[in-house]
């Protein structure tokens, strides 16, 4: 059953009285019928544009998309609809976007360019559908089918292959075998497709609950996308901490992390990227990566700046993957040395990170590891939360006391005078106390401050 929301039924109802069809349609029809609640409500309508400036004149509209047809506009509780005209896309030239797109006056017309049958039901204000392509049977089997032949519907839009694979991944649902061969067939199409539109799909397949399921068919589309990831298929570790391969590791890591934060999701992505070209055999017999994380941050740069990731989601990725490995006692000394480096928030994002690498890992010391890492953000919430100092900011004296009291030259020398005594704050060698400090700060300017 489909549960339309009022601002929904009453926009249906205002195109009905004026003579228009109008249905709700897509992923909310979709989601309601695997019942699960839609994000957001779509409408289509048999209504031009103008048509539909005339039903509402007067009232708030958005010229969202004017020229594929979609207006939004608000109900009388003030929430938005995106309401579309129908309409058939023209040729697609460049495998992205139609070169025009051509208004009908019938639904079923309009179904017909969707990609999928999952995504091609209308549903109209008492609840009827419009399923001409056996859309709610495939949804009832849990199956995932292009509308028409799925060479040409990829071959129209490359997107589409990226969106079934996160379809899949969201609902679990199978590929239909000839959609399935044929995006094997056509994962070179990808590379038409632009990075904004790929980052988008992509990070919704990770966050897929059915993710690695889908990573692990779909190697050469995820390589289409990464080529980087492509040595690390078949690439066997060698080592007792691992059972995996190095690229089943990594997508086992990708779907160990349950939560919804993306940025953790592409860390443990390119996390171990760097793995194969620092392979090496130790005396032992067994494999190491010496180097790896230095590695997979150098290659992870370019990979970012491709998908077109902002700055800042840059930086928190790379801090992630930099950090992967870092060692951090469950003791109060070296929890506050992780603290003053890193920040409490990082240290919690690493801890999301390390659980899903350990959790990919083989058996061996499994618990113990993973103990560890609540053990460190106990210990490091107890201190964060109790004002320790551990930033230079926190020190009892700050610059202008050295130059002032202690007639340190201004310049490069007060900072690292300021970071020594920080170090030792942090290493418990002394208080963070005034006297104290600038006692030691005396000392350190008269014996040479160590440059590191
Ligand atoms: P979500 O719940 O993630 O929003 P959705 O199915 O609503 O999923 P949208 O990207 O919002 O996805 O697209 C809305 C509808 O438009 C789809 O259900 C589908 O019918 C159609 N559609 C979207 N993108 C394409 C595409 N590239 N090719 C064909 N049809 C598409
Ligand atoms: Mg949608």
């Amino acid at each position: 059953m489909i549960d339309i929301p009022g601002g929904a039924l009453e926009i249906l109802g205002r195109l009905n009285d004026a003579g228009y069809d109008a249905y709700v349609v897509g992923g909310c029809v979709r989601d309601s019928l695997r019942g699960i609640a839609p994000y957001d409500w779509d409408i289509t309508t048999s209504a031009t544009p103008d048509e539909m400036k005339e039903v509402f004149l007067g009232e708030k509209i958005i010229e969202t998309g004017i020229k594929h047809g979609t207006l939004t506009i608000r109900s009388s509780a003030g929430e938005f609809f995106e309401v579309t005209t129908f309409r058939v896309d023209g040729e697609y030239k460049d495998g992205r976007h139609p070169e025009n797109v051509e208004f009908v006056r019938d639904v079923e017309g309009d179904l017909a360019r969707r990609d999928f049958t999952m995504n091609a039901i209308a549903c109209d204000a008492e609840g009827n559908t419009e399923d001409p392509f056996g859309g709610e049977k495939d949804i009832s089997n849990e199956v995932i089918r292009c509308v028409g032949d799925p060479d040409k519907r990829f071959g129209e839009d490359g997107l589409r292959i990226l969106r079934a694979l996160r379809f899949a991944a969201a609902t679990g649902f199978a590929v239909e075998e000839k959609t399935r061969a044929s995006i094997h067939r056509n994962a070179g199409l990808l590379s038409n497709i632009s990075a904004e539109r790929i980052n988008s799909e992509l990070t919704k397949l990770l966050l897929g609950d059915h993710a690695f399921d889908v990573l692990m068919e779909y190697k050469d589309i995820v390589t289409a996308i990464i080529p980087e990831l492509a040595p690390s298929i078949g690439f066997e570790q060698n080592s007792v901490w691992h059972c995996y391969d190095v690229y089943e590791h990594i997508m086992r890591a990708v779907d160990a992390y349950k939560g919804d934060d993306a940025c953790i999701k592409f860390a443990l992505l390119l996390h171990d990227v760097g793995k194969p070209a620092c392979y090496s055999v130790g005396p032992d017999g067994r494999g190491h990566f010496y180097g790896h994380v230095e590695e997979s941050v150098r290659l992870a740069g370019p990979i970012l700046d491709r998908l077109k990731f902002s700055n800042a989601d840059k930086e928190k990725i790379t801090e992630l993957i930099r950090y992967h490995d870092i060692r951090v006692e469950p003791q109060d000394k070296s929890c506050r040395k992780a603290l003053g480096k890193l920040g409490l928030e990082l240290m919690e994002d690493l801890g999301h990170v390390k659980k899903a690498d350990i959790s990919a890992q083989s058996e061996y010391s499994r618990i113990r590891e993973f103990d560890k890492v609540d053990e460190v953000l106990k210990i490091a919430r107890k201190i964060a939360s109790s004002g320790a100092c551990l930033k230079l900011r926190d020190l009892a004296v700050g610059g202008d006391d050295l130059i002032e009291e202690l007639g340190v030259a201004p310049g490069p020398v007060v900072g690292n005078i300021l970071n020594e005594l920080l170090k030792k704050v942090i290493e418990d060698q002394i208080p963070n106390e005034r006297g104290a400090l600038l006692e030691c700060a005396r000392d350190l300017y008269a014996n040479g401050v160590p440059n590191d």
